[in-house]
């Protein structure tokens, strides 16, 4: 339905909604668990939206403190454009989000990662609508970099820096384990990607929030 999940007014065209609305990729029941109040309405209103990215800049003071002030910088409100088509490029895509099962298959979890843009990109504007990449330091602290840093050539070995993809995907879940447990759902997303690895960003939105008001 062309209205806001939040707020239940319409975002159709015709509306002063419907230019700013972004669109709200989690399903019907994932919309239920996260406590929207029309769980059937596709979209988000601009001030809801607005209201989230306020809330859980709060909830995520801590985490994301570098993060925010990029977000406020001048250079951000100036330049709207860039802001908007980042934003268009990351809708309808969001990080893969694990099942318990999907552990036990390093490979076939790897290639369900997309890639979902460059540091630029994220630092620049919003990414997936309701996530926030995150640091993977956060749970996992003696790990070396702020992603998931993980072999894609296929013959990287144990000793190498870069993770084999067994490797980051036991790291991964225990990453979930402790993110899960401190109130956060997790997904992983491609960030960077070179000639033999890829950087995988965990990224983390609040499990069971309740509807903006
Ligand atoms: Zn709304």
């Amino acid at each position: 339905m062309e209205i806001c999940a939040e707020c239940g007014e319409s975002v159709a065209m015709g509306n002063g909604r419907f230019v700013d609305r972004v669109i709200e990729a989690n399903d019907v029941d994932e919309r239920r668990e996260m406590g929207r109040r029309f769980p059937e309405g596709n979209y988000i209103c601009v001030a809801c939206d607005t209201a989230w990215q306020t809330a859980r800049f709060y909830a995520f003071d801590a985490m994301y403190a570098e993060w925010r002030s990029q977000m406020i910088s001048q250079e951000q409100s100036q330049d709207m454009a860039r802001t908007r088509s980042a934003q268009s490029a990351s809708e309808g895509q969001r990080p893969f989000t694990p099942w318990p099962e999907d552990f036990d298959a390093a490979e076939a979890f790897c290639r369900s990662i997309p890639y979902l843009g460059d540091r630029e990109h994220i630092r620049a504007a919003y990414g997936p609508p309701m996530w926030a990449r995150a640091d993977v330091r956060q749970f996992l602290p003696s790990y070396r970099y702020e992603w998931f840093f993980v072999d894609s050539s296929g013959f990287g070995g144990p000793n190498e820096p870069a993770e084999t993809p067994s490797a980051f995907v036991a790291m991964a879940k225990r990453y979930k384990e402790a993110a899960n447990a401190a109130g956060f759902e997790v997904g992983f997303g491609i960030a960077e990607v070179g000639q033999f690895q890829v950087q995988i960003a965990p990224y983390l939105r609040c499990l069971g929030r309740k509807a903006a008001t």
